[in-house]
């Protein structure tokens, strides 16, 4: 028996249990009578507390060199690396995703660690000349302050690793609210970062409800700047009520994204991406595969080749070998999903799935059959919004123009994905989908440490985060002139 975890807040430099009386509690999304532990959800004035001590810890962090604070990150790099496995297997049991899929994420999250490590050495301006005489310019890279971090549950190592590296290498100090959904697996982070010798409130983090210790973090006034990753409806009111402040704000959210199948791609190569983009993660990852726009003439052929492969899908407890799909992460997510399964039954064909899964010992979990929706139209609720389960809704239409047309035909604009042997076909995509990362004969799914990352359109505003991009969201650029003249200056000034 394991045992349970306690979940207390992290702030300046102390482990303290909140003393809020609301409490939640977490079981593991594949066995409900495994249950983790509970956390105390903080009060406002906790989250002030917080706030306060990233406050303190700034003048020391923002005055420690730069590569001193990527020797920082290189230092916690690797601790984190001897404890990837024991964090994977808590991701799993927390989240649910399978051990792979864990163990993927955090590989990712380090990778993105040690690149923004190594740019401690180069947050470097440029120096540019004057019109004037005896006068040269240059600008420099400072921090922001204090930044308000809010994480969501379904990437509970990457997310929060590809927030916090940049953050810290640009001198800024840190309040971090993670999800309700995985309070123990950030907790695990955060005592990494404590061990790996962070002054005190440098990082703080805060468990609680985003409606309250989120809220706070948002309206604060010390907090300059916020990186939010989450739902449409959470950022939409976070974006608002952080540019009333005129506070810096980042923003990812959700995504409905499209692959493209034309009649002349590898259809045996675009099945096996669908099934893992559209089922990989039980479907709960932002760049999910939740579309296939398919021209008529390889739609029944390539329909056949996904079902034959939905049903060799191992469902399971991530835990256990050869699990390809976990769970739904909780109760609410699940009934989400199986809401959208009955619109699904009214819009479009069902051609598999479409029910919770309790077969081989899954009956105490949350699991949603790997579902198939075929003659989907356009504009059906399921081809529109974000299901974030394993749920594929197929649109049929007749060439490559509608294709494209169809794919940019939704509010959201995160990933895509094309299939054709086409070159002028595939460069035209990338020219014309609507989307912040498009992928040709690959999934929907997945990134490079070193490249930004992020959506157009309702999945996000703000810069992109990881890669050099996500240094320029985290610092403040300062332009200095400087007159070496001695003298005072005539003629015009403007
Ligand atoms: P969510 O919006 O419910 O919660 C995300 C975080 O925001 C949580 O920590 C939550 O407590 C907090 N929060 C909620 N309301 C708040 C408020 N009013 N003020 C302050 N904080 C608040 O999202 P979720 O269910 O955790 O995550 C799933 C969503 O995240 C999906 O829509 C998915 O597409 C999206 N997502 C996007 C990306 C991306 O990069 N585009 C990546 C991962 C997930």
């Amino acid at each position: 028996m394991s045992t349970l975890w306690l979940g207390r807040n992290w702030i300046a430099g102390t482990w303290v249990e909140s003393t809020s009386g609301e409490r939640l509690e977490r079981l593991n999304p594949a066995d409900h009578s495994d249950l983790l532990g509970s956390a105390r959800l903080s009060t406002r004035a906790e989250m002030r507390e917080a706030i306060a001590a990233a406050r303190r810890a700034l003048p020391g962090w923002r005055a420690t060199p730069a590569p001193r604070r990527g020797e920082f990150l290189f230092a916690w790099k690797r601790l984190l690396d001897a404890k990837k496995e024991e964090l994977a297997r808590l991701i799993t049991r927390e989240e649910g995703k399978t051990l792979a899929e864990a163990a993927g994420e955090i590989q990712r999250g380090l990778n993105i660690v040690e690149y923004i490590a190594g740019e401690a050495r180069r947050l470097s301006g440029e120096t540019l000349p004057s019109e004037l005489p005896s006068n040269f310019i240059y600008t420099l890279r400072q921090p922001l302050g204090v930044v308000g971090l809010i994480t969501p549950w379904n990437f509970p190592a990457a997310i929060p690793l590809w927030k916090l590296a940049p953050a810290l290498v640009c001198g800024n100090t840190v309040v971090w609210k993670p999800s309700e959904l995985t309070p123990f697996s950030s907790q695990f982070l955060a005592q990494t970062l404590a061990e790996a010798g962070l002054p005190a409130g440098v990082v703080n983090l805060v468990h609680g409800k985003g409606e309250e210790a989120g809220d706070e973090l948002v309206s604060h006034p010390d907090v300059a700047a916020l990186s939010f990753t989450g739902s449409n409806a959470a950022g939409t009111a976070i974006y608002a009520k952080a540019a009333a402040q005129l506070k810096k704000v980042q923003c990812e959210m959700g995504g409905k994204n499209a692959v493209v199948v034309l009649e002349d791609a590898d259809l045996e190569l675009a099945a096996g991406h669908i099934i893992s983009g559209a089922f990989g993660s039980s479907g709960q990852r932002c760049t999910a595969t939740s579309r296939l726009i398919v021209v008529e003439a390889a739609a029944d052929r390539l329909l056949r080749m996904l079902l034959e492969r939905v049903q060799l899908l191992k469902i399971g407890n991530g835990a256990d070998a050869g699990v390809q799909v976990g769970p739904m992460v909780s109760e609410a997510q699940f009934q989400r999903v199986i809401s959208y399964l009955s619109i699904g039954q009214r819009e479009a064909r069902l051609c598999c799935g479409g029910q919770p899964y309790r077969e081989n010992g899954c009956a105490k979990g949350w699991f949603i059959a790997p579902t198939i929706f075929d003659q989907v139209p356009a504009e059906a609720r399921i081809a529109q919004e974000e299901i974030f389960g394993p749920v594929l809704p197929v649109l049929r239409v007749p060439d490559f123009e509608a294709a494209l047309e169809t794919a940019n035909q939704v509010r959201f604009g995160l990933a895509g994905s094309i299939f054709t042997r086409d070159v002028n076909r595939a460069f035209a995509a990338a020219e014309r989908f609507e989307c912040g990362m498009l992928h040709i004969n690959s999934p929907t799914v997945g990134g490079e440490a070193h490249v930004p990352f992020g959506g157009i359109k309702a999945t996000g505003v703000g810069e992109r985060e990881t890669g050099s991009t996500a240094i320029d969201f985290y610092s403040e650029l300062k332009v200095v002139y400087v007159d070496y003249t001695g003298q005072k200056r005539t003629g015009s000034l403007y």
